[in-house]
């Protein structure tokens, strides 16, 4: 049976909430998701967040070009250097820009930090409910849904 996680990551990538913040979050999340189960993870470097079974494609934003291939090479060398530096040259297009800027379907991310509900058991969060997160955390933050 799949496992679907509502992940939450700031979108400031290397950006960590003050340590005060997390239980606060914790809770709140925990009213929005009754059903869930909250996980909340603080990463030594940048991580790749990704979307597990939900991933469709990842295109380049500037002409659409499917990256899929290259951007495993790209991610194995960005890996390496721990994704302290994300950026990129596209390969199809020639354009500056980083790996976190690229056009993933299911969207993905990259963080530090990760707020998560396992099994959440109803859809994204509102524009509302987020903006509620995000007031605690002090930051915007991005939703990614995995499936395993
Ligand atoms: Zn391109």
């Amino acid at each position: 049976m799949s496992v679907l996680y509502l992940r939450l990551i700031p979108t400031s990538l290397h950006y960590i909430p003050p340590e005060s913040t997390h239980s606060v979050a914790q809770e709140a999340l925990s009213r929005l998701f009754p059903e869930g189960d909250i996980y909340l993870e603080v990463y030594k470097t940048t991580e790749f967040i990704d979307q597990g079974e939900n991933f469709e494609y990842v295109r380049c934003p500037f002409c659409g070009a499917d990256l899929v291939a290259w951007w495993g090479d790209a991610m194995d060398a960005a890996y390496e250097a721990a994704f302290e530096d994300l950026s990129i040259t596209t390969p199809c297009c020639h354009q500056q820009t980083s790996l976190e800027k690229l056009d993933y379907r299911a969207p993905a991310g990259f963080a530090r930090f990760v707020l998560s509900v396992r099994n959440p058991n109803r859809g994204d969060l509102t524009e509302r409910e987020i903006e509620l997160i995000e007031t605690i955390l002090n930051c915007k933050l991005k939703q990614v849904w995995a499936m395993y």
